[in-house]
């Protein structure tokens, strides 16, 4: 077996998915193959490379052990519920161990599944691009995210408002478990499935959970405190995920479904780019509270599971998620602490950080450009020269330690500019691009990565993955 499979979530009951093999196109091509990955996961690379792996990663070939399938889920997007989502355009192969634990390997763009509704079940080349260069290079900042295996093209047309090349992502993630997955069953009053779910999540993501009193108290509590820790994470890097609905929120922790996400360049707290959020729901700003609302679907979805006393069991749960906005600051506090150089902590720490938020928005900073540039005597930060007085005076009460700053993002000109490349056939952009996003927080980063857009490059809407 080239692909040395074991698929847990195919061994779950048949109501938690439909089996089906994706859809074959007519000339799979390989754009890129990420090498440390398939080694991380112990795939054979020389399988992966060959005419039969690339077939694999468009769907044309089942490799053996795969148990394709594609996952039901409900979801809550932009408020607005759903009782049947599920994955209409992505299908699970099955999963591995790697070297850092169990992982999905899905196809998304792989064709119609019976949860595709109006949908073609494909993708194109845009967001399977825009995908793998944002997942690849959120993994690079060292914050938890699904990652990108390959991306292949089809050969095929995908009919979008204009015909454009299609294309299939291999995305691999701890798993694919949504806070809609438990939607789905509570939409359907599964009790039983809702159990299997959480036993099943608590397995792969919080062993240790399975051992404690209320196991799915266990997991809330699990999932609540990664979810915190990943949106400051988010907030630290001026990232926006631009559709945070709860089919799009990992249990794992991770950062999952990149569509119309973006990383701000210009630092401002109401910034959006989804041209589907016209008011601006899924802000930058906006996003602890939209993640904490998500988490609160989660948390009403396993009060059946956490005790049988009804009243107690809400009682429990909603004592966990008013633990969110602490865990949250607390984590919001370190990581902006790790981007000032400030080792010890301090309670004038955080308006410290917050009122150079404040002014960097006053001053149409660069998110990223003026943080990199902390510690520098770099002349972008001549409007900072009050507040720099100030950090300057805290930093000496510190031992010696450095602000630590990725030096470069993935701007969303230059993956306009990677997409549109690809577009005409040529991947050397998005290449380089995702070649140099590989280490963020090097100094010698290539200086055009570090560029703002000019005005008439800047990406105003980013549009959603399909
Ligand atoms: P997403 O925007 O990725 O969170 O997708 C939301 C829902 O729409 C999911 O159930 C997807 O499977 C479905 N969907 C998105 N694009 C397509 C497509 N091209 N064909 C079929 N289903 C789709
Ligand atoms: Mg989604």
């Amino acid at each position: 077996m080239h692909i040395p499979f074991d698929n847990s979530y195919s061994r779950l009951p048949e109501r938690f998915y439909t089996r089906l093999n994706p859809t074959p196109v007519s000339n799979p091509g390989l754009i890129r193959l990420n090498r440390q990955l398939a080694l991380e996961l112990g795939l054979d690379l020389e399988f992966l490379t060959s005419e039969d792996g690339v077939a694999t990663m468009a769907g044309n070939h089942v490799p053996e052990g795969a148990e394709p399938l594609a996952q039901a889920y409900a979801g809550h997007q932009f408020g607005g519920w759903s009782p049947q989502l599920g994955d209409g355009r992505a299908i699970l192969l099955g999963e591995v161990e790697g070297q850092n634990g169990r992982r999905d390997i899905q196809l998304k763009g792989s064709g119609p599944t019976p949860f595709s509704r109006m949908g073609d079940g494909r993708a194109w080349l845009g967001p399977v691009l825009r995908e793998y260069i944002v997942s690849e290079a959120m993994f690079a900042l060292g914050i938890p995210t699904t990652r990108a295996l390959a991306a292949v093209t089809t050969g095929d047309i995908v009919l979008r408002e204009t015909p454009l090349p299609g294309a299939v992502l291999t995305r691999v993630a701890s798993s694919h478990i949504r806070v809609g997955t438990f939607q789905y069953f509570v939409a359907r009053q599964d009790v039983d499935a809702l159990q299997t779910l959480s036993d099943h999540a608590l397995a792969r993501h919080y062993p240790e959970g399975l051992e404690a009193d209320r196991p799915a108290l266990a997991l809330l509590e699990a999932v609540i405190a990664r979810q915190a820790k990943l949106i400051a994470d988010w907030m630290s890097v001026g990232f926006i995920h631009g559709v945070m609905n709860t089919d799009n929120m990992s249990v794992a922790g991770e950062t999952i479904d990149y569509g119309p996400c973006a990383f701000m360049d210009i630092y401002h707290p109401d910034t959006v780019f989804s041209s589907i959020d016209q008011q601006g729901r899924y802000a930058y700003k906006n996003q602890p509270t939209l993640a904490h609302w998500n988490l609160a679907q989660l948390a009403s979805s396993l009060v059946p599971l956490i005790d049988a006393d009804k009243d107690r069991a809400i009682e429990l749960a909603t004592g966990a998620l008013d633990g969110f906005p602490a865990l949250y600051q607390a984590a919001w506090a370190k990581a902006f602490r790790v981007k000032l150089g400030l080792s010890t902590e301090e309670e004038d720490d955080i308006p410290l950080a917050m009122d150079l938020l404040d002014r960097m928005a006053a001053e149409k900073m660069d998110f990223t450009n003026t943080f990199a540039a902390l510690g520098t005597a770099d002349a972008t930060l001549a409007p900072l020269t009050d507040w720099l007085e100030a950090w300057h005076t805290r930093r000496a009460r510190e031992p010696e330690t450095e602000p630590v700053n990725p030096q470069i993002i993935a701007r969303n000109h230059q993956v306009q500019r990677a997409i549109d490349a690809g577009v005409s056939g040529d991947f050397a952009v998005f290449e380089a691009l995702t070649d140099a996003l590989a280490t963020p927080f090097d100094g010698d980063a290539d200086l055009s990565y570090r560029q703002p857009p000019e005005p008439e490059e800047e990406v105003l809407q980013t549009f959603c993955g399909t």
